[in-house]
């Protein structure tokens, strides 16, 4: 840039400071409007949420890794393409990446101690599209290692902590990456879910999280946990954003064959569609016991409202296998995580440990050091169940059990546009209170488990509150029918103002300036 633009560029950005700060408040598509009107820079918003992340983060840890002097450059570049007058709704917008999303030349680390250090040659494929859309991606976000977890605890570099309550989790695996958004850092961010890695902490942080159909969203380039399970999905704070990031990733790719060759819908076009006539079902093994009263009854409360909008609720739906969800997960997945563990040798990737006698014992010491106690107890699961002699007792069965539960979701989905259920069982639970009982930690999944094993679309959205914290209810559409769990959230949201609410745990702690 020329001495003489920088000057002016300077001046533009003092003048326009307190706005840009105001402005993160709001949803990434009123950002986008406010960035094309000149009145705020890219690069005065960028700055603006490089500060507040930085102020937030000694309470927070949503991050692993800032990327200010990236961020920078892509605000510059987004102003560029705002002036040339080719921006696209997400030019000039920030937004946080889990880091389990590979990044050219930006250290890559998946939570594990195991790629301290990883800076990947290439971008994975959503990133490329985030960065050719003129994104402004601030920071990769904290996850629990490898994606393992709900709580974002099992992160070795420390646990991120919910905005809503600082003593209590975010949830997880992609806990930085809610955090963040629902502390207004950034309005935008990228997760995955394998079991309910975006669902389970969006619910937990009061915001939006969806996890597109299976083969929607390339996979290119994450860190691969279980691939028949996950996708990267968005995080918002309204229907509309979440919308326009999906968007802008989803689609074809030839680097992935397991995506879908068909066209991406213009979600934003159908969200005013409303609710009227819809038919949703709500599957009564989903709703039985073991939720807490105030979820049960920020969920009730939810369902009702949808029938005011017009929807035709019908209670009387049934998804018999569902029941077996976390035993088939907790097979499908460990095993899948086995296999696609094995490359972590210390030869190809991050750690390796040189001190052993020969290379057995430097491979053997790399994974024995380089892995936390979850990922090897997944390890160790997952090599189990595909020895010979318990793969048909176990992965075999699974893999048929799981075709069952599927087939279920089909039929209720037959006669049903949405399924409603709650996103969880309990609201945020207290740093540590899960760590010691893995089971009691797999069971925060127990709602979104099941819509992995079928491969279809889900979102949480915020859907009132318990005890002061957020709750979420969970809509599950139709295989390749995103535009349809959108559109329910906007209409729902147009009657609500659950999504406005903002968390004062920051600001009280005078973290926030
Ligand atoms: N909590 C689940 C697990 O630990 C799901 C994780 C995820 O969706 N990545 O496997």
């Amino acid at each position: 840039m020329a001495d003489g633009d920088s000057a002016s560029h300077a001046a533009f950005q003092a003048a326009s400071e307190v706005t840009a700060e105001r402005l993160l408040d709001s949803p990434a598509h009123e950002q986008a409007r406010v960035l094309r009107t000149g009145a705020v820079s890219a690069r005065a918003l960028a700055e603006a949420a490089l500060a507040r992340v930085r102020a937030q983060e000694p309470a927070l840890h949503a991050y692993i890794t800032l990327t200010p002097d990236e961020a920078l450059a892509q605000a510059d570049a987004a102003d560029a393409q705002l002036r040339r007058g080719d921006a696209t709704p997400l030019t000039g917008i920030p937004i946080a990446v889990k880091d389990l999303l590979s990044t050219r030349d930006v250290e890559t680390t998946a939570g594990s101690a195991m790629l301290r250090g990883f800076r990947p040659i290439v971008d994975c494929t959503v990133v490329a599209r985030l960065r050719a859309a003129g994104a402004v991606m601030v920071g990769k976000a904290n996850l629990d290692e490898f994606a393992m977890g709900s709580s974002t605890e099992y992160s070795a570099y420390g646990p991120t902590h919910n905005p809503w309550d600082l003593g209590r989790v975010p949830g997880g695996s992609s806990g930085g990456s809610a955090a963040t958004v629902a502390a207004g850092g950034v309005p935008l961010a990228l997760g995955t879910d394998t079991g309910g890695s975006i669902r389970q902490p969006a619910a937990l942080c009061g915001i939006l999280g969806l996890k597109p159909t299976y083969g929607r969203v390339s996979r290119f380039g994450v860190v691969a946990f279980a691939s028949s399970l996950e996708q990267v999905g968005p995080f918002g704070r309204d229907a509309e954003d979440v919308a326009l990031l999906l968007a802008a990733i989803a689609g074809h790719d030839p680097l992935d064959a397991t995506t879908a060759p068909l066209p991406v819908p213009d979600y934003v076009a159908e969200l005013g569609r409303g609710v009227e006539g819809l038919r949703i079902g709500v599957p009564r093994e989903l709703l039985g016991e073991g939720i807490e009263p105030g979820v049960r009854e920020a969920v009730e409360g939810a369902l009702a409202e949808f029938a005011r909008l017009g929807a035709h609720l019908d209670r009387d739906v049934s998804l018999p296998s569902v029941g077996a969800s976390l035993p088939v997960y907790y097979l499908i997945a460990p095993s899948e995580a086995s296999a696609n563990l094995a490359r972590y040798d210390g030869v190809k990737y991050g750690f390796s440990a040189h001190d052993g006698p020969g290379m057995w014992d430097d491979m053997e010491q790399t994974r024995a050091r380089g892995f936390g106690d979850e990922v090897k107890r997944r390890i160790m699961i997952g090599t189990y169940a595909l020895s010979t002699g318990y793969y048909d007792a176990y992965y075999l069965k699974a893999q048929k059990v799981r075709t069952l539960i599927r087939r279920e979701f089909e039929q209720a989905l037959a006669t049903h546009d949405l399924l409603l259920t709650p996103t969880t069982p309990g609201v945020a639970f207290k740093l540590g209170e899960k760590l010691g009982d893995p089971l009691a930690m797999y069971l925060s999944d127990l709602f979104t488990l099941p819509v992995n094993i079928a491969g279809l679309p889900a979102a949480s959205i915020p859907c009132g509150f318990a005890e002061g914290l957020p709750v979420g209810l969970q809509l599950i559409g139709r295989a390749f029918e995103e535009g349809t769990i959108l559109r329910a959230a906007h209409a729902y949201a147009g009657v609500t103002d659950w999504h406005l609410r903002r968390p004062s745990a920051l600001a009280a702690g005078g973290v926030r300036a």
